[in-house]
């Protein structure tokens, strides 16, 4: 009898996965909320005006249209009816199977103050990136047409809350949009007088890389004119801007890039959790209680030679390689193969335009150098040609013409009322 396999998330690790399964003794269903799958390490770039939406982000569909074995429901999974085998879905309807693989990410988190996301909304989905590029954008209109000094002063001062990659890459942007790409086409506000701070509570900015090369990217952003501001908390996020220790900084544009949560997987299942809601799996990446569930990528917490998996999308990736060499040797009636191992790539940053830094371990590199092998690796991973193509090219031309073509400013404010 040909099994069920269904896959929630279309993400790196359920994508990966549903692709290594090619031409398995199975049926895969495979069911997201989203009808792309998409390319997080940009989103960055779409929220800052650099990348269009359609550069980063693929119909699932059309990606599984040659895989007969596959059948793809736009849909959004509200639980999990463990003794009954079926994933439940927001509709109400039910999709039975045999064997259940959970792959559907990380949000952000906000730390028990939700009240803040409308006022600092974090990046995640292309939604979120297309929030961010309006408000950066209006904020900039805004103070062009405002003759009041102090909502000005409001409107030109862009905080950014957290100084992991994502914080960097975002301040690096939009310090290059106010001091190079936006000047020369405002007649009454001067752009590179524009105050971008970057905000972390922890001592230094991005914790995860060493000392020095985390030195060198606060330097450098300092060059840019970006403010960055360690070891104070955000202690308050309104309308108004934000609150730094006790010292109230007025900022019109916010945004959140402090924390991530796993999607509410273990609620559905009914299983331990770790402090960031991860589902803790065994060797093969499954529920300990229940070999036929699999939990991978951003919601699964791994251990992988004594220490966590880090939430990146090459874990996420192997992950999804892992589970579908289990499957298939369980679905053949072969020996399964050895405990997952993770094995790290190392960890890359840009900090704007021409910068870069890299620790692969022993190798490390920043600067220009590291800058062309992170954008020649990025490319890489992006899926087609086309997409390839595209992505140089807008960075070609960025880079050459001091250009960014994303900058329209289309969709109505979704996560306030007014506006
Ligand atoms: C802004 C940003 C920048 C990043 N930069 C990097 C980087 O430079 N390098 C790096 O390695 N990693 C980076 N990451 C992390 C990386 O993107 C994640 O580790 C990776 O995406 C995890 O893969 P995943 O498959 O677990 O989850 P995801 O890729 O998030 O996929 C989860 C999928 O599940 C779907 N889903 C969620 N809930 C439901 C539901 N209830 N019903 C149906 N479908 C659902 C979602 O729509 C999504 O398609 C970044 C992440 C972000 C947000």
């Amino acid at each position: 009898m040909t099994r069920k396999v269904v896959v929630i998330g279309a993400g790196f690790a359920g994508l990966q996965l549903v692709k290594d399964l090619k031409g398995a003794d199975c049926e895969i269903t495979l069911i997201d909320q989203r009808n792309h799958h998409l390319f997080q390490p940009l989103l960055y770039q779409v929220a800052t005006t650099l990348l269009a939406t359609s550069e980063i982000a693929w119909p699932i569909r059309r990606l599984m249209r040659r895989r007969k074995d596959v059948t793809t429901l736009l849909a959004t999974v509200v639980g999990i009816d463990r003794a009954g085998r079926e994933v439940i879905l927001k509709s109400g309807a039910r999709v039975p199977f045999d064997i259940l693989v959970i792959a559907t990410g990380a949000r952000h988190a906000y730390f028990g103050n939700d009240q803040w996301e409308k006022d600092a909304p974090g990046l995640k989905t292309l939604e979120d990136a297309t929030t961010i590029r309006r408000r950066l954008l209006l904020a900039f209109e805004r103070a062009e047409v405002t003759e009041d000094e102090a909502e000005r002063g409001a409107l030109l001062t862009f905080a950014v809350i957290g100084a992991g990659p994502t914080g960097v890459e975002l301040v690096g942007i939009i310090a290059e949009l106010a001091q190079h790409v936006l000047p020369q086409e405002f007649r009454h506000i001067d752009t590179r007088k524009s105050r971008i701070m970057l905000i972390e509570a922890g001592p230094r900015i991005l914790s995860a890389f060493p000392q020095g090369l985390s030195d060198y990217a606060a330097h450098s952003l300092g060059r840019h004119g970006v403010e960055v501001r360690t070891g104070i908390p955000v202690t308050a996020v309104s309308e108004d801007g934000i609150v730094l220790g006790d010292q109230p900084i007025p900022a019109r544009t916010v945004i959140w890039a402090a924390g991530v949560q796993a999607s509410p997987a273990a609620e559905w299942l009914g299983v331990e959790a770790d402090r960031a809601g991860r589902v803790v799996v065994g060797d093969h990446l499954a529920l300990p209680d229940d070999p036929a569930i699999f939990v991978i990528g951003d919601t699964a917490h791994v251990v992988s030679d004594g220490r966590p998996v880090p939430g990146v999308a090459p874990a996420a990736k192997q992950q999804g390689v892992h589970v579908a060499r289990v499957i298939r040797a369980r679905l053949a009636d072969r020996p399964e193969p050895a405990a997952f191992r993770y094995h790290g790539i190392g960890n890359l940053a840009t900090i704007g335009r021409n910068a870069a830094i890299i620790d692969f371990g022993r190798v490390r590199l920043k600067g220009r150098l590291a800058w062309w092998v992170w954008g020649i690796a990025h490319i890489y991973f992006l899926i087609g040609t086309r997409s390839r193509l595209a992505v140089a090219l807008s960075w070609l031309w960025s880079f050459l013409a001091r250009q960014n073509t994303a900058r329209l400013i289309t969709q109505k404010e979704t996560l306030r009322d007014t506006d």
